[in-house]
């Protein structure tokens, strides 16, 4: 999980009535939840949120009070954001900013679009690269592109966690993955 830049206030964590991460909501949702005694919150964000007769923090981490089965989504899906959160925004040839994408065996010869075949590169890289493969140019990539896998990206996606989620998410674990 290479996005680590912190946000202020975006949204909410829901973890199951377990403590397993769930999905992000935004922060009204989430204080919605708590006054309708749906959910507890856990962890703070910053501010208070001010309703007619309520004050309460703004929820950063809410917990539901009854367990919600919920069908998980298997596979991340492939997106320019989501390739480029994955590869920290870093070129795979270069290690330097990247700014497009490159298909690592090439489209135009029959390279699929898929996590496997798909790396963040910089434009001069790509450039360069046209539409050869890399060892065409005795290029090697910084590691084999793969599918992200872990609880962190199927909750978040390539959305940057708050850091008061780290706990629940296990960032580092998904990190060393
Ligand atoms: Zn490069």
């Amino acid at each position: 999980m290479p996005d680590i830049r912190p946000t202020v206030g975006s949204g909410a964590l829901v973890l199951n009535a377990t403590y397993e991460p769930l999905c992000v909501v935004s922060v009204r949702r989430a204080a919605i939840l708590v006054l309708s005694a749906k959910a507890v919150c856990v962890a703070d964000g910053e501010g208070i949120l001010h309703s007619a007769r309520n004050a309460l923090p703004v929820p950063s981490v809410v917990r539901l009070t009854r367990f919600v089965r919920v069908p998980y989504r298997t596979h991340v899906g492939l997106s320019r954001r989501a390739i480029f959160a994955r590869d920290g925004w870093r070129c795979a040839y270069c290690r330097g900013p990247a700014e497009t994408i490159d298909h690592v065996f090439p489209r135009s010869r029959g390279g699929r679009h898929a996590w496997e075949n798909v790396v963040a590169a910089c434009a001069r890289c790509n450039h360069t690269k046209g539409d050869k493969t890399p060892a065409e140019l005795g290029w090697r990539l910084h590691s084999p592109p793969s599918a992200p896998k872990g609880i962190a990206w199927r909750v978040l996606g390539h959305r940057a966690p708050d850091p008061r989620w780290v706990d629940w998410l296990d960032l580092r674990e998904s990190e060393a993955a």
